[in-house]
């Protein structure tokens, strides 16, 4: 991409669109937060939107869509079988991926229940280079498990490797040599989400798929990030830079069996697709698809949602709308990196990632710092992030800390939603607690209240530290919100 450069100033991702619908909101004030974080159980995903100002929660669904998008959800052929908006995405997946079948779904997690009904046997395992809740859960179901295959510095949070998404290839072809049989598939992850967005390099795609095939095994990349991954791919492996977008994908879509994708990211849409070209995968996982999900010409997505994907897929391949997201993801982790804020470093897609631990170092494990930092995040801005570490992966002790289990908030970067000004009132907030973090205290769960959710589990301050903070907000702010 053509990189703008500026004539006085320091460079500042620049918005390659205009707005042309707002959303109003607010920031409450810092009492209201403080009230909102208790009602919350000190769980950000447990606060409504109406006590929000930057919703960075995830980047599933809320994503903006163009004008170009709205417009073709017009064209919709609402038809529960046979509908030509089925054919038109068909249409787009083969250019795009060259994959002749292709069934629709509701989300991403809906992919991932249709792959492990069809795939998974119980005992059997799925190699990946990284889990994530979704997948892991619906292989669980059917009563499979999964072998982290996550090379191992990829977990280090502060490093210049430019892909830490790449697999252990020694590990995973050590395990499909040795458990044969027992392999349902290989989950090849494209970005990979809980390490902190971080990008998986083409060789090491190419080679997983090699070695797949090699063992006979299913190659099944998850591509629900593939847009910042065609990005990294595009501005940090040189081998591969030559190529345009389209030819990337093309060449990884050529070296997997099966691809699926949440288009609640991928394609600025709603919806979920599964793709191959392998015909009896295609006929097995569609048996399904017309159980749970719907005629497989809609599988449970609004036509509406298929005709936006289909427009959001062609903006996929343009480099300069894919390059926004990293764009501000860059910025801001730069932004808070140059004033001593621990980040997991290179930044990476989806969003940026903050390391609770060494933000927090006087809070143990024990007492879930990233929750900690979350709900203190909240406080300080109105801004809610997402809590990683041991609320979302429950643990004993130390002794039994599983592989990857990290203590980060994500604070996702909803695609062309927020704006630089917005980004820097953030990174504002985030330099005022930093230099307040002391008065952050612990969470822990009251008796019996753990649900064993992230999504629900309620959790109780250890002492009243938000008043603490509240107090001390007012104190530096005045009557600011
Ligand atoms: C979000 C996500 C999913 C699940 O998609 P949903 O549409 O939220 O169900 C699966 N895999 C990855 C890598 C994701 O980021």
């Amino acid at each position: 991409m053509d990189t703008v450069k500026y004539y006085k100033r320091a460079s500042l991702p620049l918005e390659m669109h205009k707005v042309c619908i707002v959303q109003k909101t607010r920031i409450p004030t810092v009492e209201e937060r403080v009230e909102a974080i208790y009602r919350a159980g000190f769980n950000t995903y447990c606060l409504m939107s109406d006590d929000l100002y930057l919703d960075m929660l995830t980047d599933s669904g809320v994503n903006a869509m163009t004008n170009e998008q709205l417009g073709a959800m017009m064209l919709g052929d609402e038809c529960y079988a046979g509908s030509r908006t089925y054919r038109k995405m068909c249409d787009k997946i083969k250019e795009i991926f060259n994959k002749d079948y292709f069934l629709p779904v509701h989300q991403g997690r809906a992919c991932e229940h249709m792959i492990a009904k069809a795939f998974v046997q119980p005992g059997q395992i799925v190699p990946m280079n990284f889990q994530f809740g979704t997948a892991v859960g619906q292989i669980a179901l059917q009563g499979g498990s999964y072998e982290l295959c996550l090379k191992e510095s990829g977990l280090e949070l502060q490093s210049s490797e430019p892909f830490k998404g790449d697999f252990d290839t020694e590990k995973l072809e050590r395990l499909l040599k040795e458990q044969g049989d027992n392999i349902a598939f290989v989950r090849i992850e494209a970005g990979t989400n809980l390490i902190g967005g971080q990008p998986i390099s083409m060789g090491n795609m190419l080679e997983a798929a090699r070695i797949c095939r090699k063992y006979n095994a299913i190659s099944i990349l998850d591509a629900s990030l593939l847009q910042d991954n065609l990005h990294f791919i595009k501005t940090r492996d040189a081998e591969y830079s030559h190529l345009s977008i389209r030819e990337i994908t093309r060449m990884l879509s050529d070296a997997m069996d099966i691809i699926y994708f949440s288009a609640r990211k991928l394609g600025f849409g709603r919806g979920g697709a599964i793709i191959t070209n392998d015909k009896a995968h295609y006929e097995r996982v569609k048996y399904f698809v017309s159980k749970y999900e719907g005629f497989p010409t809609f599988g449970g997505m609004s036509i509406k949602e298929m005709e936006a994907i289909c427009v959001g897929l062609d903006d996929t391949m343009d480099e300069e709308t894919i390059a926004q997201g990293p764009a501000f993801i860059e910025y801001l982790t730069r932004e808070l990196v140059e004033r001593g804020i621990p980040m997991v470093t290179p930044p990476g897609g989806l969003g940026c990632h903050i390391d609770a631990m060494k933000f927090l170092p006087n809070i143990p494990r024990e007492k879930y710092p990233a929750g900690c930092l979350a709900a203190a995040i909240y406080i300080a801005s109105g801004c809610r992030g997402m809590e990683r570490g041991g609320i979302d992966e429950p643990w004993e002790n130390e002794d039994d800390l599983p592989f990857g289990t990290l203590e980060t908030v994500r604070l996702a970067v909803p695609r062309r939603v927020y704006t630089v000004s917005q980004m820097n009132y953030l990174i504002d907030r985030i330099l005022w607690l930093y230099d307040n973090r002391d008065l952050i205290g612990g969470l822990g769960f009251a008796d019996g209240n753990r649900m064993g959710h992230n999504f629900y589990d309620k959790l109780e301050a250890l002492e009243p530290w938000p008043e603490r903070l509240a107090a001390k907000f007012r104190e530096d702010f005045g009557d600011s919100l």
